[in-house]
């Protein structure tokens, strides 16, 4: 059976299986920040994450848009830093994207994912090069969309999209930082991968193994 829909049990589980990746890598991601910034991006999104699993837990949403705005507006309360502001937008406009409705088609959930990224772009003011999340993000919507339009389903574009995360994931090492904390360094950011690129990769990795 290949995932055709996406549903509120569905986001659950891949926001679930992203706390928990993260919780398992929070060092890792901390360690990357400790390189070109201040030692801290595992320790926002664990903190982060894992308020979002117990808010959710509790408020037990009944549509894909309240649950996205729950994980949202908790990221936003209980994460400083450059990252809560930014995951908290994109689960806020992934909200707005998918509707107040039970489920959802593959199409629908790529366009709201793209919303997502359009809303990092539009609070960062960050593009693509900058060395920021969005390295990895807006390569992982371009493969996501053109697999979907290739007739891909939603777990084999979802993979590629996450192919496509880990390569400008893995590009973000080259490139100097032109937006966040890691900017200070200047030139000496690069040489370095970027935290943030690195999380959104297990964001999306996430999704495509639950929607697998
Ligand atoms: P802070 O930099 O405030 O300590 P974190 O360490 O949690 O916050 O997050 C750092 C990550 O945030 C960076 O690796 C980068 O990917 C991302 N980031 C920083 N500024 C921006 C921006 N303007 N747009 C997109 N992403 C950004
Ligand atoms: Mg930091």
């Amino acid at each position: 059976m290949t995932t055709t829909t996406v549903d509120v049990a569905g986001v659950t589980r891949w926001i679930g299986d992203f706390a928990s990746v993260v919780h398992e890598n929070a060092q890792y991601l901390t360690d990357l920040d400790a390189a070109i910034g201040d030692a801290d991006h595992g320790i926002n999104m664990d903190r982060g994450m894992s308020a979002v699993v117990t808010a959710l837990a509790d408020a037990a949403p009944a549509d894909l848009a309240a649950l996205c705005k729950k994980a949202g507006m908790t990221l936003v309360s209980s994460v400083g830093g450059a990252s809560g502001p930014l995951y908290g937008t994109f689960f806020l406009r992934l909200a707005t994207g998918l509707g107040a409705v039970p489920e959802t088609g593959a199409a629908e959930f790529a366009a709201a994912l793209r919303a997502g990224v359009d809303g990092v772009v539009a609070r960062g003011k960050a593009q693509p090069g900058d060395k920021t999340m969005l390295d990895a993000l807006v390569p992982a919507v371009e493969a996501l969309d053109a697999a979907l339009a290739g007739g891909a389903g939603l777990g084999a574009a979802l993979g590629s999209a996450a192919e496509a995360a880990a390569a400008g994931r893995d590009a973000t090492t080259a490139l100097v930082a032109r937006k966040g904390r890691a900017s200070y360094l200047g030139e000496r950011s690069a040489g370095h991968q970027d935290p943030g690129a690195t999380s959104v990769t297990m964001l999306i990795a996430s999704a495509a193994k639950t929607f697998a």
